[in-house]
């Protein structure tokens, strides 16, 4: 049985194009005569009458998992990653402190992929050193991503969604043509795509922004992964199988693989192994609201090219790609000091991946710091001199990467020494000294500061 609850859209601000592949994804489902659709003003209405469920799959949520309970029906196990909690539970009691490295490297030896006679295949583990190339001079010559036609299906729900706006509903970002796969059939379609033509330049390019190429050589199969679409161990065996039949580079395939056996599953077992309440971990005492320009999702005003240019991509497709959101908008975010709460729902509602359990360690951990160094060894912070480097914004920006005070002063190098200033108790973290080593020797520093505290834009 498959519930439809079209009033969960009224209950916080989504993006528009995630709403319409949540519900094209549920309205697709219910064409398959097996399934049986019903509409609930509430899933509660579960609670009060007998629709015969006897029993689900283990939800992935904290909230979702604690209602199925109420239910009192039989529970089967999580699906959609590729390894249990028991492979995680040995994993967690073997070590010391978590780290995805390990994690990722048992994950390769017990999975048996991209492994030679129990030795990883090329003789190396990782080839991250090979795969921090900044954007190209000429466009990247790779094929733009699977995008769906739209069908019947689309045209009813962009109606359902207007429906529910003329009711008060209120969604975020524009609306425009579906970009991500939403049956198994088009996720199938995106995964070959990918292979075929774009998993070989996937690596080089996995960090560079290039404000030419929304989505570079990225798979865009977060979506339908998370929407239980695609196996992400369908997606590995795929991508492995590309590498031994000479279709793509090693340095790719491994990137790409460490990103789904690797970070998804780790970030996955982070959520339950941290706990419910690690999402409200403030360990810098971040106090500030979110700004507008997040809230509506809107660049207008913004002067910094990289974070207007970031903003409008986002409204335009649901989606950035990993070096956007941590080191745009989540840099930005621990920047200027944003209640780590309020981005970490921020960003499941403006994401069409965005999702409860993946969340928490991208936001709260990765990108804020604020679980206090549970999740990174130090910040993710970085000014201008990074952005400079691995985006090509920089040129079209009234502003200079190179000035922290003045004028024209850039608000990420400025925001990075002004984050220091701020937040002293991070020297006492050794992978900090020679930021703060830095940060002493700046003349103008007492300038940075007036000018930074009467900041009001970006
Ligand atoms: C602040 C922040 C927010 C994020 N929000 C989400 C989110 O809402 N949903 C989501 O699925 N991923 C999220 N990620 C992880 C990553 O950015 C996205 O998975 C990726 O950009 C999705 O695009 P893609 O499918 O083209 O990924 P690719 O670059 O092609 O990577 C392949 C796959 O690896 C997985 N992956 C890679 N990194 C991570 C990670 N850190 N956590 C979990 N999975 C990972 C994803 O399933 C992804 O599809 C977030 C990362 C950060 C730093
Ligand atoms: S100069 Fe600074 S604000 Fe402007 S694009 Fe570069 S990093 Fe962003």
């Amino acid at each position: 049985m498959l519930p439809i609850v079209k009033e969960q859209f009224r209950k916080r601000r989504y993006h528009r194009q995630k709403a319409h592949l949540i519900l094209y994804a549920l309205r697709s489902r219910a064409q398959d005569p097996r399934v049986e659709a019903i509409e609930l003003d509430s899933y509660r209405d579960l609670l009060t009458k007998d629709f015969g469920i006897t029993a689900a799959v283990n939800p992935s949520s904290y909230p979702f998992r604690r209602f199925v309970g109420e239910l009192g029906i039989e529970i089967a196990p999580a699906r959609g990653f590729c390894s249990t909690d028991q492979v995680w539970q040995e994993y967690a009691d073997s070590v010391k402190k978590l780290k995805l490295e390990d994690f990722y490297r048992k994950q390769r030896a017990r999975l048996e992929i991209l492994m030679d006679d129990q030795l990883p295949a090329g003789g190396e583990w990782n080839f991250d050193d090979q795969n921090r190339l900044p954007p190209t001079k000429e466009e990247l010559g790779v094929l733009g991503p699977w995008l769906p036609a739209e069908d019947e299906i689309d045209q009813q729900v962009r109606r359902e969604l207007d429906e529910l706006e003329k009711t008060g509903v209120r969604f975020i970002g524009k609306d425009g043509p579906r970009k991500f796969a939403g049956t198994r059939e088009q996720a199938l379609q995106a995964l070959a795509h990918f292979i075929e033509h774009r998993l070989d330049l996937f690596g080089p390019y996995e960090d560079a922004v290039d404000q030419r190429n929304w989505s570079m050589s990225h798979s865009l199969l977060s979506a339908p992964m998370n929407l239980g679409l695609l196996d992400p161990l369908e997606v590995v065996r795929e991508a492995e199988n590309a590498y031994r039949s000479g279709k793509a580079r090693l340095q790719s395939v491994e990137g790409f693989i460490r990103q789904i056996i690797g970070w998804r599953d780790y970030v996955w077992h982070l959520y339950w192994q941290f706990g419910q309440d690690y999402v409200t971990n403030n360990s810098l005492a971040a106090d500030k609201p979110l700004p507008s320009f997040m809230i509506e999702l809107s660049e207008e005003g913004l002067e910094a090219k990289c974070l207007s240019h970031t903003i409008s991509d986002l409204s335009e497709n649901a989606w950035l790609h990993h070096i956007p959101r941590l080191m745009i908008l989540g840099n930005h975010s621990m920047q200027r000091g944003y209640l780590p709460k309020q981005v970490n729902d921020w960003f499941i509602d403006a994401f069409v991946d965005g999702t409860p359990w993946v969340m928490p360690a991208n936001t709260i951990g990765m990108s804020l710091y604020a679980d206090g160094g549970l999740m990174s060894t130090k910040p993710y912070a970085a000014g201008g001199a990074y952005l400079s480097k691995m985006t090509n914004y920089c040129s079209d920006c009234p502003l200079n990467p190179k000035k922290r005070v003045g004028e024209d002063a850039c608000s990420f190098t400025a925001g990075y020494w002004y984050f220091l200033d701020q937040n002293p108790d991070l020297q006492k973290n050794h992978r900090m000294f020679n930021a703060y080593a830095g940060l002493r020797k700046l003349t103008d520093l007492d300038q940075l500061r007036e000018q930074e505290a009467s900041r009001t834009n970006f």
